[in-house]
């Protein structure tokens, strides 16, 4: 389909090769096909071997080199994951049977999505790689539900902070009295377990109880659904409306300009995804 336009043959051929042996390091953003980048749309037309994360949708993999070797080493909250360190030589290992070997991660690969220590073992194993860049879930996502991560007069920061550490809990060394201070949007991934705590330790740490908040989950896809609620209510709105994962959640005063941006798309049918509203 890309390659039918004159403008994208145009672009794709000025992309670098792919070459066999090598590994690229690519963001599938957050789930609509349409914010692949041109290099990962490139990647998965050309792949030999592709090793996906769970939050890769299926819609991006059906556009994949059918020939390809699918490698799904999926993690998720609550299930078993494949460890690290088996990632990473599986990747040295296709890489060195002289494939084309696309590592494609959800969002960014370099946005809580431990891109940096896949390249780190590809550079000790001295397999050349590439990384692309991709759209990410608190940037992307939250476009996609109307949100815009920063907008002028609304403050003068957007912090990504992750809900979640290696054990599964709220990171030990979240500094809440800087957070709670900061004049701009807090987005938080992998928080939806823990964002009663993360409500709790903002509002004692100064944070206007009211201070907006909005859950978007599995933003981009048809499953898309946003419950915009406050810092006193999230938990609770978490619970009540049934919230499911994936979700970025972001707390500040961005989400009011929701009922605007977002609902306007909805009604001109300009946002190809469902941004209804409960809370
Ligand atoms: N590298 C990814 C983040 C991986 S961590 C990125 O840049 O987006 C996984 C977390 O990302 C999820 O727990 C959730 O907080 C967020 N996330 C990823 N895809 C999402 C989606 N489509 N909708 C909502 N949140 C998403």
């Amino acid at each position: 389909m890309i390659a039918s336009s004159l403008l994208s043959r145009t672009l794709l051929s000025r992309l670098p090769a792919f070459e066999p042996g090598s590994v690229w390091l690519a963001g599938a953003g957050p789930g609509d096909p349409g914010l692949l980048t041109l290099l990962a749309a490139k990647a998965l037309g050309e792949a030999d071997a592709i090793v996906h994360d769970a939050l890769v949708g299926g819609g991006i993999l059906e556009a994949a080199n059918p020939d390809a070797l699918l490698v799904d080493m999926g993690k998720r909250a609550g299930h078993p994951s494949p460890k690290q360190e088996a990632i990473n030589e599986r990747l040295v290992e296709l890489a060195r049977e002289g494939r084309r070997v696309l590592r494609l991660k959800g969002g960014d690969p370099f946005v809580f999505g431990r891109g940096g220590e896949e390249c780190l073992a590809l550079a000790e194993a001295e397999i050349p790689f590439r990384v692309v860049p991709g759209v990410t879930a608190g940037i992307g996502g939250l476009a996609y539900a109307g949100i815009p991560v920063t907008h002028r007069g609304f403050g003068t920061t957007a912090t990504f902070v992750t809900g979640h550490d290696k054990a599964g809990g709220l990171p030990a060394d979240l500094d809440w009295d800087v957070l709670a201070r900061l004049p701009g949007a807090l987005v938080f991934y992998m928080a939806l377990g823990t964002i009663g705590t993360i409500a709790e330790r903002l509002e004692a740490a100064g944070k206007p109880p009211m201070t907006p908040v909005a859950i978007v989950s599995s933003a981009s896809t048809e499953a898309q659904s946003v419950i915009e609620t406050n810092l006193a209510h999230c938990a609770r709105d978490v619970v009540r409306l049934q919230a499911k994962r994936p979700a970025i959640i972001v707390v500040g005063e961005v989400v009011r300009l929701r009922s605007l941006i977002g609902a306007w798309q909805q009604t001109t049918g300009q946002n190809p995804f469902s941004i209804a509203v409960s809370a």
